[in-house]
Order: structure tokens, then sequence, then C-alpha cells
């Protein structure tokens, strides 16, 4: 009988499994559930090289899920600044207290999907890779190698439902965490988005796009529209050493995050365009950053004479100020004045 694709994929796992600080080694007892889910979160629209740095800094500082939940929600934001997606980190928060007040770590997928930000992949992930439940676990790298495996050529979002049941038919009872895993390796490493590397693929011979050639083309994709840009200001007040900095209001974009005033500006609309007071305000250049659905074209606005604070927020020392936590944005702001 020929060998099924979960166990030439667990066999080629065995030999190649990419080395990750939050991973066991296959088919050895699995990592700790904190330490799966924290990875999960962070890797969420992020690339293994960004969240490495991330993930053994979080550990270091918040080693447990307890210590997560007693940590104040302004230093795990202003820890997680540069990471992006930030509601990732206030749930985070909110799951890590939950967690705590349940006394366990929920092991099953629809008690994972309880927890604050924890939709059906996460879950899937972590019941799968920190419990060993069979779990379909489905993330960007597995939707591209099933679409290649089964040839699925309707164009992704509509797809995901075929994506699913053909994922659910290869993954096995046993060791489905390390399947999943093996299943992200392959997406990452060989059947990559632009040029799949077939000739080391250990499914190729059971690959029906590469069978009819150009796998490439898929997961086909519907045409993206053009993403909105929305203009704002940003306003730089300095006295004696120190800027002003304040902690956007709310859990919307960038809320609980610290930041220069702006005039208000949003994914929905450009902000006011006046400073938050008269005075002897300077330009001091524009900085764009391109969120999930629009990009945002900034210009900084300076004020160094005698300025006034704007709304609720903090004197932050200048020397100190790449460690004030700054989402990029705002990071990218404090670069162009200071340099
Ligand atoms: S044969 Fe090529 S296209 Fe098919 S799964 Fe392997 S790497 Fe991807």
């Amino acid at each position: 009988m020929a060998a099924s694709i979960s166990d030439i994929l667990l066999d080629w796992y065995d030999r190649h499994a990419r080395d990750l600080p939050w991973r066991a080694r296959p088919g050895s007892p699995a990592t700790e559930p904190y330490r799966v889910w924290l990875s999960e979160v962070m890797l969420q629209q992020t690339t293994v090289a960004a969240v490495k740095p991330y993930f053994e800094k979080f550990t270091a500082r918040w080693p447990t899920v307890e210590a997560l939940a007693a940590a104040p929600e302004e230093d795990v934001m202003a820890a997680w600044a540069g990471l992006g997606y930030y509601s990732r980190a206030r749930n985070l928060v909110k799951a890590s207290v939950a967690i705590s007040e349940l006394g366990t770590f929920p092991d099953t997928e629809d008690a994972l999907k309880k927890l604050p930000g924890l939709g059906d992949y996460t879950a899937a992930a972590v019941a799968a890779i920190a419990f060993g439940r069979r779990a379909v676990v489905v993330d960007a790298n597995v939707e591209r190698v099933v679409s290649r495996l089964f040839e699925i050529t309707t164009p992704l979002p509509a797809s995901r439902k075929e994506i699913r049941t053909r994922a659910d038919t290869i993954t096995p009872s046993d060791r489905s965490g390390d399947f999943a895993q093996a299943m992200m390796d392959l997406g990452a490493t060989i059947c990559t988005n632009r040029n799949p590397r077939c000739l080391l693929c250990p499914l190729s011979d059971r690959c029906q796009a590469r069978a009819s050639g150009d796998p490439a083309r898929l997961p086909a994709k519907q045409p993206k529209k053009a993403k909105p840009v929305r203009q704002g200001q940003a306003y730089w007040i300095e006295r004696e050493d120190a800027v002003w900095l304040v902690t956007r209001q709310g859990t919307g974009m960038l809320g609980g995050m610290r930041a220069l005033p702006d005039d208000g500006w949003s994914a929905r609309g450009d902000g006011s365009g006046d400073p938050p007071h008269e005075g002897d305000w300077k330009p001091a250049g524009m900085v764009t950053h391109t969120f999930t659905h629009f990009t945002v074209e900034l210009s900084v606005l300076a004020h160094t004479n005698s300025p006034q604070p704007v709304g609720e927020g903090e004197w932050w020392p200048l020397e100190k100020v790449e460690d004030a936590g700054l989402p990029t944005l705002f990071a990218k702001a404090a670069r162009l004045v200071t340099a």
C-alpha cells in the first residue's frame, strides 16, 4: 500500500524540522502550552525572523502565563512595540488573565476558542501542538501547500472551505501537532510563494499542481483593492530634553500604546490638520506607514519653544525615546525629528 501523505511528511519532518525556540524536537514531549500559544500569536502576520527576539524577550520577562497575567498592560504593549497588530497584545493580556483564573490551560479547540483573541487557527494550533489533539490547522503556508497538492483553482478567500476539507482528509490522528508544524515548514522552506522547490519536495509525486505544471500560480487570489491613503499630522512637543507622549485611548487602532499626539486621523478619514494649540510649529518632515487596510502619510510638526502639553500623557526623556515602546509609525516620526 502506498504511504499516506501524512506518513511521508512526518518522515521528512523528522529529518528536516526547523529548530525554533518555541518548538519541541519531532516526536519529543510537547512544549508548554504557554510558549506554543505565545509563539502562534506572535507569528500571525509576522515572520519567524522578526518573532524570535520578541519571543525570547517575552519568555525571559514573563516566563509563565501567570507572570504575564500579573504584568501591567502598558508594559506588555511597550514590549510588543514594533511587532504590529497591537490588538494581539491586548488580547494576550486578557487571555492570560482568563487562563490564570481558570487555574489550568484549556486543552481543547472549543475551550481555547472561548479565550479572548483565539480564533480557529490559533485554537487548532495550540490544541494540536501543545496537547496532541487531532485538529485541522490551516495557516497561509498550509493554504498554499494544500491548494497546490489538490490543484484548487478557486481563488482565495472563496476556496477556504475546500482547502479546509482537503486539509482534514490528510491530517493524521497521531502526531497531529508535528503534522501541522511539518506543513508549516514545508510551506515556509520548500513550497514557497514564488519559486516552489519541487525537486526537493517529499510530496512531489503526489502533487497535482506540479503534475500539470506551474504550481506557483496557486493559490489563486482575488485581485486586491488599492488601499486608501489618509493624511495626518503628529506633534513633537519638546521641553528640557523631554518629549510629550500620550497614551492612545480605547481598544481601536494602536489603543493603549504610547504615541505622539496627533490630529485625529484614522482608517476612516484624514486628520483635522489643526495643531492642538497656537504656536511656533515647525515642519519636521513626513513619514509613511502602511497598515492592513490603509496607508497614512503623517506630517510631523515640532514645537520646542515654551510648548504646552496636549491631553493625558507624560514627559519622556529624549535620550530614552527608543525605550518608550512607540509603535512603528511613531518610532519613525521620532527618528525623523531626532536624526
Ligand atoms: S511538489 Fe512543489 S508545488 Fe507541490 S507541494 Fe511540493 S513544493 Fe509545493
